[in-house]
């Protein structure tokens, strides 16, 4: 079985396991997925005087001598040479007296290591080597794996592991792909075939690759069937509340929202439970869309669970829900973490009773006990918080509810399609009018002094700005040397004296927090310096410039999150990023990249390729889970062949698709069928 725990291979005890554990292997399955994140090439021996520094090289002649030198470290320098001239030092600096002993003059050895110049000439300190008693002639040739190791634990020793748990692979299923079965191509990662050159390894890295995309989009599809099995009430009743909400909106809808809106009212209105991702770009207006939807599930005497990443977006999820709602009769709720537990209670009996009809709350509220007296829809805002693998498991009494779920997670089509290959997918893709485009400009801290005096000017005319900064406090040096907001505030108090600054950080007590926010939406305060807990959804339409402190700190997703906090009104917006010189090419190849393009879908593309898609879907970037061999960037090429496949592959043999998901999410039975 591919979850078989690795103790039962020969030589794993207790402590060999907790090291294995380290490097997150549990299982065999784990243990042979281990890859090498390289290989030596021991394919040619270089001769000696080829040799250059600062390269591995397979070196081989015979020992000319062995000198103990005693100096600060005492250490061995091995002399060995093809002839007169060229020669190299192999330098031990821990040795035993048994290894020296064995080290003879006249002697043959073969070693590989990194070479460098050193005071005696060419050495390697502590190369691999073999001796030999007499010309062993041209070796094997040999990819050598090198797997990420641990202390107590070396590539070598992992290497014999795998070795020994790829004897036990029966598991694995036989499914030949370009004439490759799984097991075939591990068997190559680990036991490389140097006739096959290193084409013939990145083939192999290539179809593990792809069974691992093959099994998730497989999983989508398998979950995809499951959810067609159970039917929900079909919200298909409506009255005159959603005339009446649009028109108290102020605003009339977007060419996109209308259509996206019928999309979404659309699944609605059918016994299947809806899966639909809605992505929209920061500012495209999907709240409105989740108002829209909230009002049909009123209409048919049924309940919203509506999930927000933040409390700070679920109290501000809650105030327009409520303006918009509370005239048309539909009430709505508020449970966040932080109410009290009385208060709470409150809440969550005012929802099992159908009082509430929406209930705004953060994620983790819904995983509780919450209780719904008839749950037809649950809408998650800003998906990409809670991660791609990770779906709601909400359900009312056996039946699924309605599932909208948004994000702004800027992510190119045809990854999209295949990341939520089991959602049927609606975009916003026009902003409201009267928008102004945000003027992007990259500053140096040369340029602070002017950068403060803008900042004066545009409050002086009545609008508001955020100051960001990447950390609370600096004096942590641990956090380096940028800026942070208590020395920020310090500093624009002092040269902004007539300006009414707010502080806002993740650090501060709830209602202060609360009390910050009401003053800069009341603009009673004009000047925010705050961390990133601006960064998601927040909504103040006055608020036109945005000033990023040490800009170069952030990524790219990030800086196009927080900067979509401005242009939210009819105002021209700005946003202006400052950075320490000198920077990282990187980083001024993203504040650049932002400078120029302004559309979240063009950035993730560009991301993608500035950045790697560890950080763009890594846990930090957006808090999802990347996938444990494939590269979304690149294997990008793959996806089109892995859909393809895979619909081949239900369609002739399910069995085989069943197998191949169970290979690589074994804990699967787990999920909810979501
Ligand atoms: P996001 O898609 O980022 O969640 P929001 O739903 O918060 O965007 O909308 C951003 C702002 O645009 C809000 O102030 C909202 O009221 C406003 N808005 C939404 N749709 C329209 C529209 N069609 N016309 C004018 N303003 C709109
Ligand atoms: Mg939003």
């Amino acid at each position: 079985m591919p979850s078989e725990p690795i103790a039962q291979l020969r030589g794993v005890g207790p402590a060999i396991g907790a090291r294995l554990q380290r490097l997150n292997i549990r299982t065999k399955l784990d243990l042979i997925l281990h890859l090498p994140f390289r290989y030596e090439d021991r394919t040619k021996v270089t001769p000696l005087d080829k040799v250059s520094s600062g390269t591995e090289h397979y070196v081989q002649g015979r020992i000319l001598s062995v000198d103990v030198v005693r100096s600060q470290r005492p250490s061995v320098y091995v002399a060995i040479g093809e002839h007169h001239r060229a020669r190299l030092n192999m330098r031990l600096l821990h040795y035993s007296p048994r290894q020296l002993n064995q080290l003879e003059e006249g002697m043959w050895l073969r070693v590989y290591g990194l070479a460098r110049l050193g005071r005696k000439g060419m050495e390697m300190i502590h190369p691999e080597y073999r001796a030999f008693t007499s010309d062993p002639g041209d070796p094997q040739p040999e990819y050598i794996p090198v797997y990420p190791a641990t202390q107590g634990l070396t590539s070598a020793r992992i290497g014999s592991l795998i070795r020994q748990a790829l004897n036990e692979i029966a598991f694995l299923p036989h499914y030949q792909y370009q004439g490759l079965t799984l097991g075939d191509a591990l068997r190559l990662l680990h036991e490389p075939d140097v006739s096959r050159g290193w084409d013939g390894l990145h083939e192999a890295r290539k179809r593990v690759a792809f069974d691992e995309l093959l099994a998730f989009l497989l999983l989508r599809h398998r979950r995809q069937i499951q959810r067609s099995t159970f039917s929900t009430l079909a919200l298909d009743k409506h009255r005159e509340l959603h005339e009446m909400c649009l028109r108290s909106l102020g605003f009339s809808l977007t060419t996109a929202q209308q259509r996206v809106t019928q999309e979404v009212l659309s699944d609605l209105s059918r016994a299947k439970p809806m899966l639909r991702l809605l992505q929209g770009d920061v500012g495209s207006g999907k709240t409105v869309i989740a108002a829209l939807a909230i009002v049909r599930a009123a209409e048919n005497s049924t309940q919203t669970a509506f999930m927000a990443p933040t409390e700070l977006l679920a109290e501000q999820h809650y105030e327009t829900l409520s303006q918009w709602l509370s005239p048309l009769g539909i009430q709505v709720g508020l449970l966040t973490g932080r109410m009290t537990a009385p208060a709470r209670k409150v809440r969550q009996e005012a929802i099992v009773r159908g009082e509430d009809t929406v209930i705004v709350g953060t994620h983790a509220l819904f995983q509780e006990s919450t209780k719904f007296k008839s749950l037809g829809l649950a809408i998650i805002d800003e998906q990409h918080r809670f991660g791609v693998h990770q779906r709601m498991q909400l359900r009312d009494k056996g039946r699924l509810p309605h599932q909208l779920i948004m994000t702004a997670t800027p992510i190119p089509r045809t990854l999209a399609m295949y990341l939520f290959a089991d959602m049927d997918v609606s975009v916003i893709d026009e902003l409201p009018p009267g928008r102004q485009s945000i003027e992007t400009s990259v500053h140096s801290a040369q340029q602070r002094e002017k950068v403060i005096s803008a900042v004066g000017n545009l409050l002086a005319s009545g609008q508001q700005a955020y100051w960001v900064c990447a950390a609370i406090d600096l004096r942590d040096p641990e956090d380096g040397d940028f800026r942070g907001t208590a020395d920020v505030l310090e500093e624009l108090r002092a040269k902004l004296p007539n300006v009414q600054i707010g502080h806002l950080h993740g650090r501060m007590k709830t209602e202060e927090k609360d009390r910050i926010m009401k003053g800069f939406r009341s603009a009673d305060i004009q000047l925010l310096v705050a961390t990133t807990v601006v960064e998601v959804g927040i909504d103040v339409p006055n608020a036109t410039l945005m000033v990023v402190d040490d800009g170069d700190r952030f990524g790219l997703a990030q800086l196009h999150q927080l900067r979509g906090r401005v242009g939210r009104g009819t105002k021209k917006s700005f946003c202006m990023l400052l950075y320490d010189p000198p920077i990282s090419e990187a980083s001024r190849n993203r504040l650049n990249a932002l400078k120029a393009h302004t559309d979240g879908f063009e950035l993730a593309h560009l991301d993608l390729t500035l950045r790697g898609p560890g950080e763009v879907f890594g846990k930090k970037q957006s808090g999802t889970e990347s996938f444990r061999i494939a590269d979304l960037v690149m294997d990008a090429e793959l996806l089109q062949e892995t859909r393809s496949e895979g619909e081949k592959l239900l369609e002739k043999n399910p069995e085989m698709a069943s197998k191949i998901i169970d290979t690589w999410t074994p804990s699967e039975s787990d999920y909810a069928a979501v």
